[in-house]
């Protein structure tokens, strides 16, 4: 309209029933997800309630000038609303025929209950005369006055709630009845008149100066202040607590805004041929082609998924008696979204008076196991292509089909059913609070949060829970929903359960048990299944859906995908989820429990025999290690690490040293063993360092304790050279830590190929063992041209590559300043999580100066970025040969490495 800045955009019809729709589903930064697709759905000629959509770009103006309009914004916005009266030929605040509209957000990405909405804007004192003529049912118009001033006064202007749930609560008392519908429309009348007093003394003159009138804040009768402090509040709920908590959950920028829809009201509480719900295309649990999802009769939306009442499965709509039209209609539109939107789309609707009206569409969230299955059956029904079908399962939710499941051959009694809302077992004390829910999981401890039904405040408690366990609400109510996007285990709607969470308690019916805060339960959201006690979980085995979408992924990655690995069990099992290879075995993960005294005596000691005894019984040790590793991976690369870690991490803590021997002296023990701890103490002491990180480790170890990595490498030899006696086939690579200058590398080289060459004379056998160093530090990056002529194969490092190249220690500062540098936008990610571009930047010169220079290397990454999908995409069009990841995130790299060379095509 008047604005050289479009922010203001129509959806819907108008007088004559022609479309005047501005925006489509491309325009979600624009008009976020749910203004994208009503402006979509009104173009594809479906039901949608007409409206305008103030956009993403204006929130972020509001916001950017400190909550202040941009200019003319105001002007187009009221501009819209006139032609939203003309449209639907009512006007808001009539006293007549009133026009209601809903105020609701919409950000790009779907943000489930985190942001606000008002409902039944454009009732007063003169508009609620004309609602009650229109409908002819006073009650109704009075329950919906009621219920405006309620969310207005909590969302707008944030008064406090309970305030007005209290004084329902009185009422109710006073006319002896429990049900809210039982209360009359006189009732509901006398609630508006009170709800309008607790307003006025508790709205602040000072923030508010335009509704003052007659020296009190009144609530405002003029449907543009009402509309425009509603979209106020609906901007400023973008940056609410929860809302950017969530964005940080979900890796959701905060400079997006959200977008704002003002829609002409539609009322599915106007007798029992009206209702509402929620609806996916197909099953979101489990993926299977049926109608899914819940309504209630004679209700609004927010009753659905707020579980207050209990819902009616979707199959069931169309045999209630003047719902048989509307309910065919809604499955035909199914069918009209799947074929449009080509995919699983989830549904709001409501049906007033038997006409159906859509008021949100979206692709559906889903569990991973339906994500898998919609993918496979969408490319057989042609509905999409193989490569399309993997780039619609987000490679992290692939963990939720690796959750842990009760254990089958578990015994058990199930105390309670419920519903299987988001699948995977969790163990955990029983918490009845977000709070006591984050309180445990500070300290370390398991705990499954028992609510009645959560909320978006909970949100904390349940990403800190192992499992969400609720005793009302449908699968599409905020537990549900918010744990299926998590990945975390959820029961929802288990009816037997009275929780009692001021007491911290919830007794199950038809039973004299009682569950007690920090009481052991068990849930299985794959079952609905609730236990008291713990039961033993068990690890899924991966077949059906996932192997065939991992096979498509196999087909078109050029990546390759190791595990990293350091004992035969894990091996074994980065085998079975797909590995090629073990990209990095580390070998002081072999060097713990009686083998740290092992080496403990190599290190403290300077007697020749002594360490001699240490050096034998660890070859010993090791060797056996070895058999196991490279015969679990037969025929697949093993790269063994030299001994990396600082020496101290081998040592007794000195400060722990301390403590044991004021504990000996005061108990008297025998003068010698103190003398004894105290020379330890010292010998420990002395090879303490400030800066243990950057200190004697790495192949610095092997250069000072040349029989250490002498006795891995006869170790390595000897293992190989056995099971190729065997008629196995060990592939070996020895991998050199922490190398700085090619010096070190063809030093340590040297003595490597010495070791093997000895081995495979006392063997009998030829030993090809690949000898190859880790890339770790910036100098190794910037000279890998002249490492890479010692080196058969590199390994990126990224996690001391990260330290380094920062200089952040990697032990102190994800607990230390990260979230606060996250928090004050320093940084846009964790560069311990996902590769930053800097220390990309190395990798990609050091995989770049070491091809050049040595064209049959091989080059990989082992650092923890090599399991993080978005990492994986960097490492992918850097061209790294490779990437290693722990064994449970093989299957994620193997989806994440797909979709990168598909995007990268
Ligand atoms: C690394 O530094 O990235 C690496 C894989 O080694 P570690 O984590 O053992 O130091
Ligand atoms: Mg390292």
């Amino acid at each position: 309209m008047t604005e050289a800045k479009k922010r203001v955009f129509a959806f819907g019809k108008d007088a004559n029933g022609n479309n005047v729709t501005e925006g489509n589903t491309e325009m979600k930064y624009v008009l976020g997800g749910k203004g994208a697709n009503l402006a979509e759905m009104a173009n594809i000629g479906l039901p949608v309630p007409p409206g305008f959509t103030i956009s993403c770009q204006t929130c972020m103006e509001y916001a950017n000038g400190n909550n202040t309009w941009p200019e003319g914004a105001l002007d187009t916005i009221e501009e819209y609303r006139r032609d939203l009266e003309m449209r639907m030929g009512k006007k808001i605040g009539d006293a007549k025929d009133p026009l209601l509209v809903s105020v609701r957000s919409g950000a790009p990405m779907s943000m489930p209950g985190m942001m606000d909405t008002v409902l039944n804007l454009g009732l007063n004192d003169e508009s609620i005369k004309g609602l009650i003529e229109q409908t002819q049912n006073p009650r109704f118009a009075w329950d919906s006055y009621r219920r405006f001033i309620q969310m207005f006064s909590n969302v707008v202007m944030g008064l406090d709630g309970d305030l007005f749930e209290n004084a329902i609560t009185s009422l109710k008392l006073q006319r002896g009845v429990t049900s809210d519908t039982d209360l009359t429309a006189e009732d509901l009348q006398l609630l508006v008149a009170q709800f309008k007093d607790i307003f006025s003394s508790q709205a602040r003159a000072e923030d508010y100066p335009e509704l003052v009138s007659g020296g009190r804040v009144v609530f405002p009768q003029d449907p543009s202040i009402q509309l425009r402090l509603a979209i106020e509040a609906v901007f400023g709920s973008w940056s609410n607590p929860r809302a950017s908590l969530y964005r940080k959950q979900n890796k959701i920028a905060d400079d997006l805004g959200t977008a704002v829809n003002v829609q002409s009201m539609v009322f599915g509480n106007k007798g029992t041929t009206s209702a509402t719900g929620v609806a996916f295309t197909r099953n979101p649990a489990n993926g299977e082609k049926e109608f899914y999802g819940d309504y209630l009769i004679n209700a609004q939306g927010e009753d659905v998924v707020a579980g207050i009442r209990n819902t009616s499965p979707i199959s069931e709509l169309k045999d209630n008696p003047g719902l048989e039209e509307a309910g065919a209609e809604l499955e035909e539109i199914f069918v009209v979204l799947e074929n449009h939107f080509r995919d699983m789309c989830d549904i709001e609707f409501t049906i007033e008076q038997g006409t159906l009206w859509m008021l949100q569409t979206r692709v559906g969230k889903r569990t991973a196991a339906a994500a898998l299955r919609i993918a496979i059956e969408m490319e057989k029904e042609g509905l999409i292509s193989k490569e399309e079908a993997l780039l619609r399962v987000n490679p992290e939710q692939l963990d939720q089909l690796l959750h842990p499941q009760f254990d089958k051959n578990a015994r058990y009694d199930v105390l309670a059913r419920g519903l299987n809302a988001s699948p995977g077992a969790a163990v955990g004390k029983a918490v009845f609070s977000a709070k006591d829910a984050v309180d445990y999981s500070e300290r370390g401890d398991k705990c499954v949060l028992v609510r009645w039904e959560t909320n978006p405040d909970d949100l904390a408690g349940m990403i800190a829970a192992e499992g969400i366990l609720t005793s009302h609400g449908g699968k599409t109510s905020h537990a549900a929903v918010i744990a299926r996007g998590m990945g975390a285990p959820c029961v929802c709607g288990v009816e037997a359960l009275k929780i009692d969470a001021e007491r911290k308690q919830a007794s199950v019916a038809g039973s004299d048990i009682v569950i007690k805060e920090g009481d052991m339960i068990s849930i299985d959201g794959t079952t609905g299944s609730v236990v008291l006690g713990a039961v033993d979980l068990v690890l899924p085995e991966l077949t059906g859906d996932l192997d065939t979408i991992l096979e498509w992924a196999d087909e078109v990655r050029t990546l390759g995908v190791r595990a990293n690995a350091d004992n035969p069990e894990d091996a074994q099992l980065s085998r079975d989820f797909g590995a090629s290879g073990i990209g990095l075995c580390r070998t002081e993960h072999m060097f713990l429990g009686e083998r740290k005294q092992i080496i403990q005596s190599f290190i403290l000691t300077a007697d020749p025999a002594v360490r001699e005894k240490a050096l034998n019984d660890l070859l010993e040790v090791q060797t056996g290690d070895f058999l196991g590793m490279f015969e679990a991976m037969d025929g697949n690369p093993v790269v063994v690490r030299l001994l990396d870690p600082p020496l101290h991490e081998f040592l007794e803590s000195p400060r722990i040293l301390d403590v044991e021997i004021a504990h000996m002296e005061e108990s008297g023990a025998p003068a010698a063993d103190i003398k004894e701890k105290r020379h330890l103490m010292d010998q420990i002491d002395a090879m303490s360092e400030a800066n243990p990180m950057l200190g004697l480790r790495g192949c610095r170890l092997a250069i000072v304790y040349p029989e250490l990595a002498a006795m891995q490498v006869r170790a390595i030899a000897t293992a190989t050279a056995l099971l190729q006696k065997k008629g196995l086939y060990p592939h070996p690579e020895i991998m050199i830590p922490l190398v700085s200058m090619v010096s070190e590398l063809e030093l340590l080289r040297a003595e490597c190929e010495e070791v093997i060459a000895e081995v495979a004379a006392e063997q009998g056998v030829a030993l090809e063992i690949p000898i190859g160093t880790m890339i770790e530090l910036p100098r190794a990056a910037l000279t890998a041209d002249q490492i890479a002529s010692q080196a058969d194969f590199f390994s990126f490092g990224t996690n001391d590559l990260t330290q380094t190249t920062f200089g952040f220690s990697r032990d102190d500062v994800e607990a230390k300043f990260v979230p606060r540098y996250l928090e004050r936008r320093i940084m846009g990610r964790n560069p311990f999580e996902t590769i930053d571009e800097g220390v990309a930047s190395l990798v990609a010169m050091g995989c770049e100066k070491g091809r050049a220079a040595n064209k049959a290397i091989t080059v990989g990454v082992c650092g923890e970025h090599g399991g993080d999908p978005d990492s994986i995409h960097t490492f992918n069009r850097i061209g790294l040969d490779y990437v290693s990841c722990s064994p449970y995130r093989v299957p994620l790299a193997r989806l994440a490495a797909a979709q990168a060379a598909l995007l990268q095509k």
